[in-house]
């Protein structure tokens, strides 16, 4: 089983939707620490699980963006980014979104 995880620190901001007051619904900004975890028991015939390069190409989707104006109709929690991005990238296992050194949000299979 072959097994690859590319770490990435990229900057955006988003505001949430929530049912309870909270400053969270304000327009704010994040430096949030993205890992990406890919698996398969095979490689392509390049010799690779996913290209490094793929992996970053989803994830900078949010990289001085507005994570809302990104997920549409989808409340941009780090829950659901990480679900999201586990979405576009093929052979994904795991993702994880850091959004301060204490708080991280886990999508897996
Ligand atoms: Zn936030």
């Amino acid at each position: 089983m072959y097994t690859v995880t590319k770490r990435m620190e990229i900057s955006g901001a988003h505001f949430l939707h929530l049912d309870y007051p909270s400053k969270c619904q304000s327009l704010h900004g994040h430096n949030w620490v993205v890992t990406v975890t890919v698996q398969n028991d095979s490689l392509d015939k390049n010799g690779m699980v996913v290209d490094f390069t793929q992996i970053k190409d989803v994830v900078n989707e949010f990289d001085h963006h507005l994570a809302n104006d990104i997920m549409k109709d989808v409340n941009p929690t780090a829950e659901n980014m990480a679900k999201w991005i586990y979405d576009r990238i093929p052979h994904c296992i795991r993702v994880s979104v850091q959004e301060t050194e204490g708080n991280v949000a886990t999508y897996e299979e």
